[in-house]
């Protein structure tokens, strides 16, 4: 049995899940190719780090681990190679691969593991002294271990990232040195749990998703019943902690005299009854509502490395939009779009059309204000010459979300106001299930494979319908929701 890095960091996070990914790697939930994004993501920025070392050979992992580990041996005895990546090392049975090994003098060598990260984590410790043991045990002469991380505060000017200020680097070589104590007792439990018949009992906990998300949540994190006490709207953790203490685990079994705040006791009197609950309020909030109506919704990617100039990295790209419009009270819809095609910078499309589209007057129906009011200003800040324009459309942006959080609760919410959730529940006959794209980060997926040039003409049609479906849909979703609470408030 061998513990790859990857596998260790797992099992600090939990021994269970480190069991799992080597006994029941099956029982992992859906990734819907976010994964791979990640993936795929961390890879380009371990390219661009290559950059800072010149000369530097790369380790062809093609061949298998022994393979590996050997042809690492002969570059670490070639005194002409200035730097390795993809190093392997094998040593204990606890496996490592290092991003970049670079040499240094008398026979020393530098250690820098690339993160895709905006910043050091804890995590991370754990992740290089795991390195620094294999290498140290492998007779490697480490000078020091650093951490290159993405320099959040980096502007992209031209077309050419500089990896030289995109990365920063962090010495954590006393951190990994501090480590190695408890590194060998934690690998001593590893092995231990490995070679047992079943599992560990882990309790599930704020562990399940820190410090990432782990693959088995599903597995272990049951879907709860829909009047579960953790579905009641802005509970904290001490109110739900009471409840736990009491036994209670249904919001049905939540006595009348047990503290709640007014809406609690409402959204909970909703799920007690099974009858969705309206504020009286609710219609007041529609006043402030000026025709034409405009639906408005983007859809962005946020690329660790910045494309065009003037990003930060994970600045939000925005390549796509969708409005609805409706000129007056019970008027049929218009429906407009946008979708970038192709490579090039969409920031100009998108916001001249976008411009064009919204007129002069008349409120603009977004769900969750603040994403597409920080979108806006990120275009203000690229095109300056919109500014005013983009002044002008914030001041017209109505949020439907906060309406509906303040007036509105119905079971099948469970306990969240997003607009997948809140969506089937108060109009049934739209739903998000089956389109080839369901959610935002699927649309992002989808729209960097439309603008990879090797698609053919079928596919391309294909993801371009699809993502003009989804963000479409999106809208018409308001269009419907709006009708919906205001036929409610009208009956
Ligand atoms: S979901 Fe939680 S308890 Fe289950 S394996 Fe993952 S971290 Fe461990």
């Amino acid at each position: 049995m061998k513990i790859s890095k990857s596998k260790f960091i797992a099992g600090v996070q939990c021994l269970k899940r480190l069991y799992l990914l080597v006994h029941a790697r099956e029982l992992t939930g859906q990734s819907e190719g976010s994964d791979q994004a990640i993936i795929e993501q961390g890879r380009e920025v371990g390219l661009l780090a290559r950059q800072l070392f010149p000369g530097g050979v790369e380790v062809d992992g093609s061949g298998g681990l022994e393979a590996a580990i050997r042809t690492t041996r002969e570059l670490v005895e070639n005194p002409d190679v200035p730097a390795i990546f993809e190093a392997a090392f094998e040593q204990n049975d606890v496996v490592v691969k290092t991003d970049i090994l670079q040499r240094r003098k008398e026979n020393l060598w530098r250690l820098v593991e690339v993160k895709s990260t905006a910043d050091l984590k804890d995590h991370h410790s754990e992740d290089v002294a795991i390195q620094s043991y294999v290498l140290s045990h492998s007779g490697l002469k480490l000078a020091s271990v650093w951490l290159a991380h993405i320099n959040r505060s980096y502007v992209l000017s031209g077309t050419t990232v500089d990896p030289r200020q995109f990365f920063l680097f962090r010495n954590l070589t006393t951190r990994a040195q501090n480590f190695q104590p408890e590194l060998k007792l934690r690998l001593r439990e590893q092995f231990h749990i490995l070679a047992a018949p079943k599992p560990p009992d882990v309790p599930t906990g704020p562990h399940c998703i820190d410090p990432v998300v782990c693959e088995f949540f599903y597995h272990c994190n049951r879907p709860r019943p829909d009047d579960y006490i953790g579905y009641l709207p802005r509970l904290d953790a001490s109110a739900m902690e009471k409840l736990e203490k009491m036994g209670i685990e249904s919001v049905h079994d939540i006595p009348a005299d047990f503290e709640l705040s007014d809406f609690q006791r409402r959204a909970c009197t909703a799920i007690q009854t099974g009858q969705p609950l309206f504020s009286e309020d609710l219609k007041a909030e529609f006043g402030s509502l000026r025709y034409p109506l405009y639906f408005m919704d983007f859809e962005t990617v946020n690329p660790a490395i910045p494309r065009f100039s003037g990003m930060h990295p994970y600045d939000h790209l925005p390549f796509q939009w969708s409005v609805h419009v409706q000129r007056e009270p019970g008027a049929s819809v218009e429906h407009c779009e946008f979708l970038a095609m192709d490579r090039s910078d969409p920031r100009p499309a998108f916001l001249s059309s976008l411009s064009k589209a919204l007129g002069e007057t008349g409120s603009i129906i977004v769900y969750n204000q603040q994403f597409e009011s920080e979108r806006l200003w990120d275009l203000a800040g690229w095109l300056p010459e919109y500014t005013q324009r983009i002044r002008d459309i914030q001041g017209r942006l109505w949020d439907l979300l906060p309406v509906v959080r303040n007036h509105v609760y119905h079971q099948a919410f469970g306990g969240s106001f997003s607009l997948k959730a809140v969506l089937p529940a108060l109009v049934p006959e739209m739903t998000y299930e089956g389109m080839e794209v369901p959610n935002g980060q699927a649309a992002g997926l989808a729209w960097e494979r439309l603008i990879e040039e090797k698609l053919s003409d079928a596919e391309r049609q294909a993801k371009r319908q699809a993502l003009l479906d989804y963000c479409g849909q999106d809208t018409l979703a308001l269009v419907r929701l709006l009708e919906a609470l205001q036929h409610r408030c009208a009956t």
